[in-house]
């Protein structure tokens, strides 16, 4: 856990989230600024800035755990996105995967 961090914050619930899924290694909720309806943050509890900072088992989790949100919610077309580094347009250090659905273009935000 990081003091400052926002994604700790919203774990230990000083924050408050839409949650999807929690476990004692993980942790979905919608994201603030969805790019589509139901845009989920799937993230480990262990605080890790970058991808590299996180270990294995945490990962495999984390990752089962956004297949498992997609099947669950019957999404058909989504992207998994996961950003490192301000360059590459990390705004949150505390490690994290986008899992945005892709609805038909008719569907939009909703
Ligand atoms: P990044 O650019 O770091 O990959 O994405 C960070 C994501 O976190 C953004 O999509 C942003 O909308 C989301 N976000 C930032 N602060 C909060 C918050 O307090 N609550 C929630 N639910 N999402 C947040
Ligand atoms: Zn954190």
């Amino acid at each position: 856990m990081a003091a400052a961090c926002i994604f700790c914050k919203i774990i230990k619930g000083e924050i408050p989230s839409m949650k999807i899924f929690e476990s004692e290694k993980t942790l979905a909720f919608l994201d603030i600024g969805p790019l589509s309806r139901g845009h989920s943050l799937i993230i480990p509890k262990y605080h890790g800035a970058k991808l590299h900072d996180i270990p294995d088992d945490q990962l495999h989790e984390v990752l089962s755990v956004t297949k498992k949100i997609a099947i669950a919610q019957g999404i058909e077309n989504y992207n998994v996105l996961q950003n490192n580094g301000r360059i590459a347009h990390q705004l949150v250090d505390h490690v994290h995967f986008h899992l945005i659905p892709k609805p038909n273009e008719t569907e939009g935000l909703g």
